[in-house]
């Protein structure tokens, strides 16, 4: 059985170097950072790089995320992933001012290209974008799809604060319905906005409760925003079995049919996760979750991801084959849903 997993993270010494510029360096230690700037405090990957040349330390998550070489297709074969889909690691180029973000987004999707063309078949790539820089955010996509080949395109959730649902994003969202792509709305720790109460106690606004919470609040604003009447073809992946929305799609039907102002949308809310959503298992190994998304979306929706290297290949593989679900299902999951998705 293939298995091709759909959530797994690269980054470079570029990338690393502009996160290192958006931070005040006066406040760090000699090695990687605890909380500075205006940096989510949660990139706990980058604290494996050397402040002074943006090179990994052996062994770490960083020397891990820096290659996208023989060292990941190792660790591939030890757990029997024939495949990757990689993306650059969050929060992407996100928070870095417009223009320099625009041209690393340009250069990140050139060097992914570049190792998906050096492991035919073993890699392929999501599309790094500047959504901060609209209309050349949705032409960087153009190029990365149609002359680049990459399969679809990675966002980091709220963009300072904004969410999708801005009308300001849509010729974002209109090249990705038009090229037929999959958009992975990948976490980031909670907004501005909403983050305060999160930073009460270490970790809570990262992977333990933040992420979820600002990935699903942004999907539900995209479904009440009327995105999907919008741009009804538009698929978008989630990861971590759908940010806990299969668990809530009942409560949130009944409680929306009873918001008169959100009746406009053409159909429930629950409908349009059913039909313009996939959920990826991605650092998600319990399976009562995984049965609660099974039974809530069918098997035509859940795709394999690991999350690597923030979570190791190994358990994500043991999870699925234990999983108490048919064989064909699990073939949907581990590779023949992601080939039809991104045309593999
Ligand atoms: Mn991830």
């Amino acid at each position: 059985v293939k298995r091709i997993a759909v959530e797994e993270h690269f980054t470079s010494r570029e990338h690393v170097s502009y996160l290192y510029s958006l931070m005040d360096k006066k406040n760090l230690p000699s090695k990687g950072i605890e909380d500075a700037g205006n940096l989510q405090p949660e990139v706990r990957w980058l604290k494996s790089f050397d402040l002074a040349d943006n090179l990994p330390e052996a062994g770490t998550i960083g020397a891990k995320l820096i290659d996208i070489g023989a060292g990941r297709i190792r660790e591939m074969d030890e757990a029997g992933i024939d495949v990757q889909v990689l993306s650059l690691a969050q929060p992407g180029v996100q928070s870095l001012d417009d223009r320099t973000a625009v041209t690393l987004a340009r250069r990140i999707n050139d060097e992914l290209a570049k190792a998906v063309m050096q492991f035919p078949g073993r890699f392929y790539g999501l599309a790094t974008i500047a959504p901060q820089a609209p209309a050349e955010a949705a032409s960087e996509l153009r190029r990365a799809i149609t002359e680049l080949g990459l399969r679809g395109v990675l966002i980091n959730s709220h963009t300072r604060g904004e969410y999708l649902d801005d009308e300001k994003f849509w010729i974002i969202l209109e090249t990705v319905e038009e090229l037929g792509v999959p958009l992975y709305i990948h976490p980031a720790e909670p907004s501005p906005d909403m983050i305060k109460p999160y930073l009460a106690y270490p970790g809570l606004s990262g992977a333990i409760n933040g992420f979820c919470a600002d990935v699903s609040l942004h999907t539900l604003r995209m479904i009440f925003g009327g995105v999907f009447d919008r741009f009804p073809r538009l698929q978008i992946i989630l990861g971590h079995l759908g940010e806990g929305l299969p668990y809530w799609m009942s409560r949130i039907d009944d409680h929306w049919l009873k918001q008169p102002q959100t009746k406009k949308l053409g159909k429930k809310p629950s409908d349009y996760i059913r039909d313009n959503f996939f959920v990826t298992m991605s650092g998600m190994y319990w399976h009562p979750a995984l049965l609660c998304a099974y039974l809530a979306l069918g098997a035509d929706r859940i795709l394999f991801a690991v999350d690597y290297p923030m979570e190791p290949n190994l358990r994500a593989v043991a999870s699925i084959e234990s999983a108490p679900i048919c064989t064909i299902d699990k073939e949907k999951i581990l590779y023949s849903n992601a080939e039809k998705l991104f045309r593999l």
